[in-house]
């Protein structure tokens, strides 16, 4: 058996007693640590949805720049933009990514069209 090691609630860090298994001195502590993972689990719905308002303006501006013929838009004009990969609000298939009624048809690892 080993050693008994004091152990302190995973909350509050007070030193716990009792059950060997306890990680919380009370249910209190054991809401509010649950609270507080769940909380940082959520991200920051602010900045999400400027970077996809963000993204949004910047597939406007290329509709607005294009003619009727659709071109092809390189990789690093859209980063130059400052528009976010990471971000889209759905999929509208594999290599197609819906920013709310646009969406953004990857052609190959360099290459992009719009859809609007
Ligand atoms: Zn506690």
């Amino acid at each position: 058996m080993k050693k008994e090691e004091k152990r302190c609630c995973q909350m509050c860090n007070e030193i716990l007693v009792g059950r060997i298994d306890k990680k919380f001195c009370d249910d209190q502590c054991r809401v509010m640590f649950h609270n507080r993972i769940r909380n940082e689990r959520v991200p920051d719905l602010k900045t999400i949805s400027a970077a996809l308002r963000k993204n949004r303006l910047i597939l406007e501006d290329f509709k607005k720049a294009q003619s009727r013929t659709q071109r092809k838009i390189h990789r690093t004009e859209l980063i130059q933009k400052g528009y976010n990969f990471t971000y889209f609000t759905h999929h509208v298939s594999k290599n197609q990514f819906g920013v709310f009624d646009v969406s953004l048809i990857e052609e190959n690892k360099e290459e992009y069209s719009i859809q609007y």
